[in-house]
């Protein structure tokens, strides 16, 4: 049976947490001296001269209720960048321990690898995009503390085989972080349902992307309750502000306009994929799972270059393994999709 505690750095297995005035006393109180706040008020605002709750309790409830998942399965991150970068500090003793990435894949992983100085083993993706599970299975070892997986993608954009998934899981007596950030784009069920089963799998999420919400910065983290209770011990004590939380909430409360961008983004995407697979500029379209496509282009920098000239700004990911020649686009509206079809059309009139 897996048992996350062997795998916790020993001084974050023997910290003690710190203790915030907000989490020693969390009744309501007419007069609050705890927290050496401002009494008077706030230049932001009403209500922003306190501190958030810590322990996120409204926004906790309502993504457990949403996601379908007890609590104790959630963790909030000030993004899930903050989560990533969490995962590192709790598993990862720096110099020592390892962590498995598969290129191309989302950057953060290996920026927080070097931030955390854990000890990076890169296993690529197929020719495919998928995973080299024997590959992996062979760079696994008694140090293998996290091994990242991002389905769908980023940049490539397709989702990793779900058993395959299921297989390193099983396997690997490490944390599993499957990264679903774009997983509301795919026809495909998320894996937090595994979670019960899979003790040291950790499923990434974010309101980032489906639920329009970058600029909040909300991002979770899902898994059995030993690794999130670690989290929320770990981080910092009041890591979602007020403003964030009550956004966050409002957002969750009004998924209509969700449902309707995501429909309008997968169809978008079905019409963009098509016509760019019909521009002589480009080489291919890879099939996406996510709201961006990644394409190869036949010129990719003297075509990221027009566009920009043309006031459109793609991501250039032909640096990356399997990417050469590559321009990761971003589904936008359809109008945003038509004026960067118009502007491929002149580049290729040039
Ligand atoms: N995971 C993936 C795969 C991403 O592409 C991104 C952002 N581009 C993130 C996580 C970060 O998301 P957040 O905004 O929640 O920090």
């Amino acid at each position: 049976m897996f048992q996350p505690e062997r795998l916790i750095r020993p001084n974050i297995a023997a910290l003690v947490p710190y203790s915030s005035a907000r989490s020693e006393y969390c009744g309501t109180a007419e007069i609050y001296l705890d927290a050496n706040e401002n009494s008077h008020g706030s230049a932001a605002g009403n209500g922003f001269n306190r501190y958030p709750d810590p322990v996120q309790k409204q926004l906790r409830k309502r993504v457990a209720t949403l996601f379908n998942v007890p609590e104790e399965s959630v963790f909030l991150g000030n993004g899930s960048d903050e989560a990533i970068d969490l995962l590192f500090r709790i598993f990862c003793r720096p110099g020592i321990d390892e962590v498995i990435i598969c290129p191309p894949t989302y950057g953060m992983y290996e920026t927080a690898a070097a931030i955390n100085d854990a000890v990076l083993r890169r296993v690529p993706l197929t020719a495919e995009f998928q995973l080299d599970v024997g590959g992996m299975l062979n760079t696994i070892n008694e140090s293998t503390r996290l091994i990242f997986l991002c389905s769908p993608n980023n940049p490539t954009g397709n989702l990793l085989r779900r058993s395959d998934i299921m297989a390193i899981c099983n396997a690997a007596d490490c944390i599993v972080v499957v990264d679903e950030a774009y997983i509301e784009f795919a026809d495909c069920p998320s894996l937090l349902s595994e979670i019960p089963k899979t003790p040291n799998l950790v499923v990434l999420r974010t309101l980032s992307k489906a639920f329009g919400c970058a600029g909040v910065r909300i991002g979770m983290a899902f898994a059995n309750h030993k690794i999130i209770s670690v989290m929320n011990t770990v981080k910092p004590p009041y890591n979602i502000g007020t403003p964030a939380a009550q956004l966050a909430n409002a957002a969750l409360s009004r998924l209509e306009n969700v449902e309707s961008w995501i429909k309008e983004i997968i169809s978008e995407r079905s019409r963009l994929a098509f016509a760019l697979g019909t521009r002589r500029s480009v080489e291919c379209v890879f099939p996406s799972d996510a709201n961006f496509l990644l394409t190869r282009f036949r010129e990719a920098g003297r075509m990221y270059d027009f566009l920009i000239s043309r006031g459109i700004v793609v991501r250039d990911r032909s640096r990356l393994p399997l990417c050469q020649q590559c321009l990761r686009i971003t589904v936008g509206t359809a109008a945003e999709n038509q004026t960067l079809l118009d502007a491929i059309d002149e580049f290729e009139r040039l």
